[in-house]
């Protein structure tokens, strides 16, 4: 068992990575929820039919009692009358201030059920099981919850730290390739910005074999960078824009793709290439630094460009809801394993990003 704790001033929890830990949930639970008696699971119409049954029996042999609720997989399912349609059913399952939520699935679930958890007779005790490989490296971790609004992505929603989070690499089996892949951007992102040595034992395992035989290294080594970033940032308001690196780029390219053509991954991977090609141009990131990002994720089978135009740049950079203002902060690195917000005004980006790409 590898475990991390995240020492947040009286808001501490831990993340727990084993395989097989599916089957202790109900334990591991019932350690920090001494006092809970029910126990509403969230989780959709993929992840349930494959992980419900098991955590439930290992839920109910620790004496909670047990109501799931499954809501259509996607991430059209997190919004405000998903969220509103779950308060209801928790009332209606009898959910009191000493019982607790719990997330069985990807991002999409553990933000909609932690926003709902956040938000239910002010505030519940809630768990994370992630299933995607996305969800255990970034989104179960840090306390971001959210739905997504008309106007946009996550734009309603808490800081709302879980009580633990309990991560079964095996869940990661069943991931089809393209989701794994997905959530190989992230895992590179780490290595980009904060740990040369793990961006170089990524790069030295390019298939899902060889990444699988030693998962429970890389989901304790993202976690351990995230929790670093979260526990100095918990709030976004400084060092926690660094796990922005590729982002700001891949809205750029979702835009471009109109969210259908390119997955979350494969714009961040994309982005990530052509932040460290700015970089270059700018004199902040060596200039061997984008072969050696667009190798990795070439290898793994993520795209290193994608076509887009000088409107969706500009709208992205505009959508960048972190940026306010004339100038906008852009991700680079000044070496692989280190990364430096670099502000600069949105114009002469964009000027940049046409001379650049
Ligand atoms: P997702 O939750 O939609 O899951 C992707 C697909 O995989 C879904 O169809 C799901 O049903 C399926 N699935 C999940 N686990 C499975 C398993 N073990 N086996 C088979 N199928 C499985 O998407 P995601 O990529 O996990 O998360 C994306 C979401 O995360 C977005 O909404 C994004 O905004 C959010 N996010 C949040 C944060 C944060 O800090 N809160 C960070 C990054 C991303």
């Amino acid at each position: 068992m590898k475990t991390l704790t995240v020492a947040l001033p009286g808001r501490e929890y831990d993340i727990l990575i084993e395989r097989g830990l599916l089957g202790q949930v109900g334990a591991r639970i019932r350690a920090v929820l001494p006092r809970a008696r029910k126990l509403a699971v969230v989780t959709d119409t993929n992840v349930g039919p494959l992980y419900y049954n098991r955590i439930k029996a290992s839920l109910e042999a620790a004496g909670f009692e047990c109501w799931g609720a499954v809501i259509p997989a996607g991430e059209k399912s997190k919004n405000p009358s998903q969220l509103a349609q779950l308060w209801e059913s928790f009332m209606d399952f009898g959910l009191t201030r000493t019982d607790g939520v719990v997330a069985l699935g990807g991002g999409v679930v553990g933000d909609l059920a932690g926003f709902a958890a956040a938000t239910i007779l002010r505030g519940v005790a809630f768990v994370q099981i992630p299933t995607t490989l996305l969800a255990q490296v970034d989104s179960s971790v840090g306390g971001k919850v959210a739905v997504d609004l008309e106007h946009g992505k996550n734009l309603a929603g808490a800081f709302y730290q879980p009580r633990l989070v309990l991560m079964d690499p095996d869940t990661l089996n069943t991931l089809d390739l393209p989701q794994f892949v997905d959530g190989m951007a992230e895992v590179v992102k780490y290595g980009c910005i904060w740990d040369r040595d793990f961006f170089d034992f990524l790069a030295a395992r390019p298939n899902r074999e060889q990444l699988m035989e030693s998962i429970e290294h890389i989901l304790y080594a993202c976690c351990d960078i995230k929790r670093q970033v979260v526990e100095q940032d918990e709030r976004d308001i400084g060092l926690r824009m660094i796990l922005n690196f590729g982002h700001t780029l891949g809205h750029a390219y979702e835009l471009a793709g109109h969210y259908v053509e390119w997955t979350h991954g494969e714009a961040v991977a994309a982005g990530m290439c052509a932040a460290a090609k700015v970089g270059v141009k700018l004199g902040v990131t060596p200039a061997g630094v984008p072969g050696q990002i667009e190798n990795a994720c070439a290898a793994l089978g993520l795209p290193t460009s994608i076509p887009c135009s000088a409107e969706d740049y500009a709208a992205a950079i505009d959508l960048d809801k972190k940026s306010a203002g004339a100038d906008i902060t852009l991700i680079l690195l000044d070496r692989i394993g280190h990364a430096v917000p670099h502000k600069m005004p949105r114009k002469d980006l964009l000027d940049l990003l046409e001379d650049t790409l």
